[in-house]
């Protein structure tokens, strides 16, 4: 019968790939916690006085994962104004601790809707990057630069690395699992003593594979 020919094939290969991936033929797999970042931004002492106030001070309401960074009460506004329209998206969360440049981290669906054309950047890496506005209670700045997507990454801490053989700025595939699995690339390892070991995908990627915070994800490695 045509039916059980199918579904012994499917067995089979099905039983061929869970072989292949415990016998690990293309190296080791290492699971990691997926983190979804939503957007968020970081700000400057002097823009974070811009738009709450002199002297103001960030409310921590929750730490976050990595060692010492956190969430913040404070939301503002994201604002492009493009040919005298005003796209905006409100209500975007502050994280802390404050930072030498401030940088705001949107996914690709965020920059469609504020017509925005951010690069994809590594944390930090600002150079040339979008400007936007940002619109706080006291205040509003218009950021020369500073708008990003942020590139998808691995937070390691040294013990993490040496465990795994994985060094910073290695960049890795990583395996995603579920109803909607596929493999991403591109994933940069980033090893520091404050992290904990979890790889950061925004919304855009864990939306597109049903992913949510906690999720795991295996590493591949060659
Ligand atoms: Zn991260």
């Amino acid at each position: 019968m045509a039916i059980s020919e199918k579904l012994i094939e499917s067995v089979v290969s099905e039983v061929v790939e869970q072989i292949k991936s415990k016998a690990g033929t293309d190296g080791y797999r290492f699971s990691v916690p997926i983190g979804i970042s939503n957007r968020h931004i970081h700000l400057s002492l002097k823009d974070m006085e811009i738009l709450f106030g002199k002297g103001y001070e960030l409310k921590k309401i929750k730490d976050l994962k990595q060692t010492g960074e956190f969430a913040c009460e404070e939301k503002v506004t994201i604002v492009n104004i493009i040919n005298g329209n005003e796209k905006s998206i409100e209500a975007v969360r502050i994280l802390g601790p404050l930072r030498e440049a401030t940088q705001v981290e949107i996914s690709m669906n965020d920059a469609r809707k504020l017509k925005l054309n951010p690069p994809v950047r590594n944390s930090g890496e600002l150079d040339g990057s979008e400007p936007v506005r940002l619109v706080g209670p006291n205040g509003y700045i218009d950021l020369k630069q500073g708008c990003i997507i942020a590139s998808r990454h691995i937070h390691l801490s040294p013990i993490d690395a040496q465990k795994t053989g994985l060094k910073s700025g290695q960049i890795v595939d990583v395996a995603i699992r579920g109803e909607k699995p596929g493999i991403i690339g591109n994933v940069q390892c980033k090893v520091k003593d404050s992290f904990v070991f979890e790889i950061h995908l925004d919304t855009d990627d864990g939306n597109a594979f049903l992913q949510k915070d906690g999720d795991i994800a295996e590493i591949l490695t060659k």
